[in-house]
């Protein structure tokens, strides 16, 4: 018994106090539109996108095959849904012309954004969040137009999850904006996403967050034959890639290599998603994206505005930008019945709890300030209200700095909170919560004086 009580000691002091037990609180509405994701619906839009032939960016913008049947296709479900959206919710293809570019262009073409945009009910709330996909597909050769190109993993899981998102979501409403985007374009060299990243910029949207899927529907490595269905990456950059060089001074004095906008942004995706999406781990990977290659996050994270990628844990090369033959034996070719749809289900589920929760959220507390006039062991923040919404309270967040996520939410109702913990010691962030739970984005304080 003894023994027991000291091996049991042991364990107590072994397991670090960072592994507190976290309270699951759901806000039921957004429970309610988890549940009606479906993959069924998942599964037939997958079908639907497959059935075009070829999405390659190059190929047919008429007739019944090709990008273009398939970007009128999607569009025709983004028209479907605006029309349970009371009139929230409107549908078009945001289109341009490009010229040859003597890279992955070699002839003008039509490109088109799909997009629906899901129009916040609040007046004062001028926040967008957008999640996109991309539409466009390949083989092995990135410049060929000709032959079959299923991408029903790449990217039709991406796009699929759009399209699904925009069915549940159109039927309700949201203080803030969401706009679901399948974009143009990606493996030519993420054009759509430049185009769309661009006009956020020129347009002074008010773009606090992108969630970009890509390949996010197999559970299964080729090589080193991983199979699960419970784990997806996040990637985020630490630094934004925007200005870095002008900013290096506050980064370094602040010590904040690990908190730009989108490494914020991505522990606060991991924190809602595990919260409303069972059996889901959110792996947090440090990078702005998977080693020497890209994605359509990144000319958003470019221009300064908090964007990650959500992609499998395990990707199968085997299926990636493959030319479909079968070869010693292994099939090639990236088709549907490659896919995990109850895995594909779970990542949806993960951008619709985010979505939801951010555009149900007041916006981010203003002007969060640490204060820096004396030297104390205390800390000392304080804020005024957010633009928009009704606020609750504010939880101010707290962690270690080797830490890799928040670790505890203090809880106020007042515009301000000192702690008995150094800001030495510890990095801090506020948000706003509202009445059902639902927090903004976490605000990092600058130092300054009340
Ligand atoms: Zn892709």
């Amino acid at each position: 018994m003894k023994q027991v009580f000291f091996l049991f000691s042991i364990l107590l002091l072994t397991i670090p106090n960072t592994h507190a037990q976290t309270v699951v609180q759901r806000d039921p509405a957004i429970s309610q539109m988890v549940a009606e994701i479906s993959e069924d619906s998942l599964r037939a839009h997958i079908d639907g996108l497959v059935s075009f032939g070829t999405r390659h960016t190059l190929s047919a913008t008429t007739g019944p095959q090709g990008i273009g049947a398939a970007r009128r296709w999607t569009l025709g479900k983004f028209q479907q849904y605006a029309r349970q959206s009371g009139g929230r919710m409107t549908a078009t293809i945001d289109t341009w012309t490009l010229q040859p570019d003597g890279r992955r262009i070699d002839k003008p073409v039509e490109m088109g954004n799909v997009m629906a945009t899901l129009k916040g009910t609040d007046p004062a709330d001028t926040r967008v969040f957008l999640v996109s996909g991309h539409i466009d597909s390949r083989v092995t050769d990135v410049m060929n137009r000709e032959s079959k190109a299923p991408g029903a993993n790449d990217d039709g899981s991406g796009t699929a999850a759009v399209i699904e998102l925009a069915r549940v979501m159109s039927k309700y409403s949201f203080p803030a904006t969401i706009v679901f985007v399948a974009v143009s374009g990606e493996e030519q060299g993420l054009l759509g996403a430049e185009h769309l990243a661009q006009r956020a910029l020129d347009e002074k949207w008010n773009l606090e967050a992108l969630l970009n899927n890509d390949i996010m529907g197999s559970n299964n490595s080729h090589d080193t034959r991983i199979i699960n269905n419970t784990v997806v990456r996040v990637f985020s950059e630490g630094l934004s890639g925007f200005e870095t060089d002008k900013r290096a001074a506050n980064v370094r004095q602040y010590g904040l290599e690990n908190d730009g906008k989108s490494r914020t942004l991505a522990r606060y995706v991991k924190e809602v998603g595990e919260r409303y999406v069972d059996n889901l781990e959110v792996r947090l990977i440090y990078r702005n994206d998977r080693y020497l290659r890209g994605g359509d996050h990144t000319p958003f994270v470019n221009r300064d505005f908090a964007a990650v990628r959500i992609t499998e844990m395990n990707e199968n090369f085997e299926h990636q930008h493959q030319d479909l033959r079968t070869e010693k034996g292994v099939e090639y070719g990236d088709y549907a019945k490659f896919m995990d749809f109850e895995y594909l289900h779970k990542n949806t589920a993960l951008n619709l709890a985010n979505l939801a929760n951010l555009a149900k959220a007041p916006g981010q507390p203003q002007n969060v300030t640490m204060e820096a006039r004396n030297l104390t062991n205390a800390t000392s923040l304080f804020w005024q209200a957010p633009k928009s919404g009704k606020v609750k309270g504010y939880y101010v967040l707290m962690r270690e700095t080797h830490w890799p996520f928040w670790q505890k939410k203090f809880f106020t109702d007042k515009l301000g909170l000192t702690l008995p913990y150094s800001k030495d010691n510890y990095f801090f962030a506020v948000q706003a919560v509202s009445e059902d739970g639902n927090e903004s984005l976490p605000v990092l304080p600058r130092p300054g004086m009340r």
